[in-house]
């Protein structure tokens, strides 16, 4: 398995931090990851092409997550996406797709069946998932969810297994109890890190996300091999360039596994076992 953060940022226009957005690559098969501002071009820049990627899983929908999403589909559309695209997300993953597609798209939709596109590949396969456990077993990769404490909005975090492999990737917020066994022993563990405690206790979103001492504990906890950070709201605001490596100090000096902090196009290769 292969593990490529595209954007390392969240909701503000940070240039070098892309919103939300990861691929794993495992064999052929590309699973992306949230799909925030700038996921495309990030794709592109990868030297992916959006119409060979037909599995899209979306954390929660908060916009920074998945501004992109309408992009992902339309070009996909556009360029003759070979297999049936499926989306799937938490609750309200339906209404969110069902009107974001055909209702304000309308006039371009019709003038290009009118020149002859088909409609295959337009409207995707929607899967909600409303409860934690494994919903996805397909060519030997197997996904499973759980959910975070965020802003009260359903809040999935990801499981990927394959190739003797495990990855979870974390939407935004604080881990549920049954974290730890979600996550134990991942061989990478991503989890966001939108800043510290002294900065979050400043921002009236500020308790919708984890503080990097407490992020150390969980990855000890679960005895996770990696842990990167990202969704690193502290540099938008603040404009610190360092802000980003001091969390991740801090967390090198509570957890022994090994730390990475997120920057757009890292790549973690885990090979196969
Ligand atoms: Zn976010
Ligand atoms: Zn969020």
């Amino acid at each position: 398995m292969r593990f490529t953060l595209l954007g390392s940022g969240a909701v503000r226009n940070n240039p070098r931090r892309a919103g939300p957005s990861q691929i794993v690559h495992i064999g052929d098969q590309r699973l992306l990851f949230d799909c925030g501002r700038a996921a495309c071009l990030r794709l592109a820049q990868q030297g992916e092409s959006v119409e060979d990627i037909d599995r899209l899983f979306l954390t929660h929908l908060h916009f920074d997550h998945i501004v992109d999403v309408p992009y992902f589909v339309f070009v996909g559309w556009n360029n003759s996406r070979q297999n049936k695209l499926r989306i799937t997300g938490p609750q309200g993953t339906t209404d969110f797709v069902e009107r974001l597609i055909r209702p304000p798209f309308e006039q371009d939709i019709e003038s290009r069946l009118g020149h002859g596109k088909s409609e295959f590949g337009l409207d995707p396969q929607i899967v909600e998932v409303v409860e934690r456990g494994t919903f996805y077993e397909e060519q030997d990769i197997r996904i499973s969810a759980a959910f975070t404490d965020h802003s009260k909005m359903p809040t999935i975090a990801y499981r990927v297994e394959a190739q003797g492999q495990r990855i979870v990737i974390s939407g935004d917020g604080l881990p549920q109890d049954d974290f730890v066994e979600f996550a134990r022993d991942a061989d990478l563990l991503v989890y966001e890190c939108s800043g510290t405690q002294e900065f979050l206790d400043q921002q009236p979103w500020g308790t919708w996300h984890i503080i990097p001492e407490a992020l150390a504990e969980l990855a000890t906890e679960c005895g996770v091999k990696r842990l990167m950070i990202k969704h690193l709201v502290i540099e938008d605001i603040t404009g610190d360039l360092t802000a980003v490596d001091k969390m991740g100090e801090t967390i090198r000096q509570r957890f022994d596994g090994e730390v990475l902090v997120g920057a757009d196009g890292l790549v973690v290769d885990l090979g196969s076992v």
